[in-house]
């Protein structure tokens, strides 16, 4: 006797049922998604003992037909494809048509539908599958589905349930990470009468503050600041958290096509990007939304899992890195570097006495009287234009003149220069005011610095406890390969573990540990980019990096650390140009700030 035959469906689906709906947060998110794709505008969740007893979804969207309301419960029913490559152009949340089929296998099911081009809607129920009653009804546009006594008939499951409150809590877990990415979509959350969440259409920013801003008494959103890229891979857009900021239980969110992901390898080009700015156990909250075409990712896994795979992950990491990098840097967020700390470099004070640089001259004319005759002629609230020519490539290019170094103009209190907005140093001097970028004038000192030092001598390294591992692709393995006896010189001892594949066991000594794994991808992309270089220029290349990311890393300077690097920096024979050919400073002469008051 033939033994095998066909499930009926209300068992199939009840097997289903145990892969999509897991728990009433499970059930939440399909319902939701379900509203969103119907383009809803508004959407209520009600739920009584953490959905347990009731979870209901009332939505605005456009309803369902008679017929497409009872089709809609039926296994692989769908709108939303129809056939296999349209899964790879999704631009829904939902596409298996298994969700409402699965719900309404191990619950009692209410909805009521109707589609604003319809005089009447449709009521349906449906136990455990099997359709109770459906008729035409009175109903409002739009769709709600009431789920009721969750897995009453499959008491297994009903015991496997946490207790109210947690499932309370996977409810808002769930809810939040929809509700962030759908600003412009009103949401209300209402449990045991309550309301724990309302939320007007406002934009990403105002979502935010509005899910997370009651828990911190403080403006949640100005603890963070604005991210963004545009690549032909992927664009991202969103908020990270200030490294002051961190907390040991930070909110950490990676969206992509409007979906939430959980994704540790972009976690980590993140962290990482943060290396050295954060107190230890601390980590930063972050809010990015990726967009991507829909065929560079493959969402065809598991209804209830996170994980999502990308075609591009290895560019993306670098992408996502430097965008926070960019985005902390912008907002001038470099952290501070602690001068007192061990392996941390510091400048030599060069004494007064030193010749290098010609002693400090007074240059104030006491005699000027600000209020002496009628000065304030003419005025016109607008800025002239600057007489100053603004720095071109070719200024740039010239580093041929070397300049002579400006003679410091020092104020009785002892200060050479004042500091600008945490980077700028303004310095008076004989031939007019400098502005000097604070970090570009410290990475030229520590190159020169580090030059000499690593010139014949090893550099000193810096063992590192927990060796961090790091694939390459093929094109920078056999890049990193030729740069090993360069990187061995100045302090890094890298071991290859397998093909691609390499752990950084030590770092030069001017470096935090945990900094390894970022300045060796930044020197490899140096070197990448100055594609032509002979090999020979390597190490300076590898010397200016490092001492780009010491500097980035420097806190405001103090006076006395201003005025050292200053007299640093005037002494070496060429101070106007970066290693990397930035210009370090520029000059507005006398003349032309008197232009500014003609
Ligand atoms: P999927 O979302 O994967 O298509 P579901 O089982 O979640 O599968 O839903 C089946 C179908 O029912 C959807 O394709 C859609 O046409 C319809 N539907 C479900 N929920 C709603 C809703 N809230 N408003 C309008 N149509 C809906
Ligand atoms: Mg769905």
């Amino acid at each position: 006797m033939d033994i095998i035959h066909l499930l009926p469906d209300s068992v199939a689906n009840q097997i289903a049922a145990g892969e999509v709906v897991q728990r009433p947060a499970s059930c939440l998110k399909e319902l939701v998604e379900n509203a969103l794709d119907a383009g809803a505008q508004r959407i209520q969740i009600i739920v009584q003992d953490a959905g347990k007893t009731l979870l209901q979804v009332i939505d605005d969207g456009k309803g369902m037909s008679y017929m497409d309301a009872r089709m809609a419960f039926e296994r692989h029913a769908t709108s939303k494809i129809a056939q296999a490559s349209d899964l790879f152009s999704l631009h829904t949340m939902g596409f298996r048509g298994e969700a409402l089929a699965s719900i309404a296998a191990v619950a009692q099911v209410e909805m009521l539908t109707k589609r604003p081009e319809d005089e009447v809607g449709t009521m349906i129920e449906i136990d455990g599958s099997k359709v109770v009653q459906q008729e035409p009804v009175q109903a409002p546009n739009g769709t709600s589905i009431k789920v009721k006594n969750l897995f009453y008939n499959v008491p297994a499951r009903r015991r496997f349930l946490k207790t109210d409150t947690t499932e309370l809590r996977n409810l808002i877990t769930d809810f939040t990470r929809i509700a962030l990415v759908y600003p412009e979509i009103h949401f209300t959350f209402v449990s045991e009468g309550e309301i724990l969440f309302d939320l007007p259409a406002v934009s990403y920013k105002q979502r935010i503050e509005s899910l997370f801003g009651k828990s911190n008494k403080t403006n949640y959103v100005r603890q963070l600041v604005e991210a963004h890229t545009s690549t032909p891979l992927v664009e991202i857009q969103g908020f990270i958290g200030k490294p002051e900021n961190a907390s040991r239980n930070p909110q950490q969110f990676l969206f992509v096509n409007g979906r939430f992901m959980r994704h540790p390898y972009f976690n980590k080009a993140i962290l990482t990007a943060y290396s050295g700015m954060l107190p230890p156990d601390r980590m930063p909250s972050y809010f990015l939304y990726f967009t991507v075409a829909p065929d560079a990712i493959d969402v065809n896994i598991h209804p209830t899992k996170t994980e999502i795979k990308f075609a591009d992950e290895q560019p993306i990491w670098q992408i996502v890195q430097a965008m926070v990098r960019e985005a902390l840097g912008r907002y001038n967020l470099i952290p501070p570097l602690d001068f007192n700390r061990e392996g941390a470099i510091d400048i030599p004070v060069m004494s007064a006495h030193n010749t290098a640089v010609a002693p400090p001259q007074m240059h104030i004319n006491t005699a000027y009287n600000p209020f002496e005759g009628n000065r304030i002629h003419d005025y016109t609230p607008f800025l002239p234009t600057p007489a100053y020519p603004l720095p071109t490539q070719e200024m740039r290019d010239d580093n041929t003149a070397a300049p002579t170094a400006p003679a410091l103009f020092e104020t009785t209190d002892g200060e050479a220069s004042c500091l600008y907005k945490d980077k700028y140093l303004l310095c008076p001097c004989q031939q007019g005011l400098m502005v000097i970028d604070s970090v570009r004038a410290y990475q030229k000192v520590l190159y020169e610095t580090l030059s000499v030092k690593w010139q014949d001598k090893r550099g000193t390294m810096q063992p590192v406890l927990f060796p961090e591992v790091m694939d390459f692709e093929a094109a920078d393995t056999q890049l990193l390969l030729d740069m090993m006896s360069d990187l061995n010189l100045i302090g890094f001892d890298i071991a290859r573990l397998g093909p691609n594949s390499f752990s950084i066991n030590a770092v030069p000594s001017q470096l935090e540990a945990s900094a390894g794994a970022q300045v060796l991808m930044d020197i490899l992309h140096t070197v990448r980019e100055a594609a032509g270089t002979v090999q020979t220029q390597w190490k300076q290349m590898m010397v200016s990096t490092i001492a780009r990311h010491i500097a980035l890393r420097k806190k405001a300077l103090t006076a006395v650390e201003r005025k050292d690097l200053l007299t640093q920096l005037f002494a070496l024979p060429d101070f106007a140009l970066t290693p990397d050919g930035k210009r370090v400073y520029f000059l507005l002469t006398d003349d032309q700030i008197a232009q500014y008051f003609d």
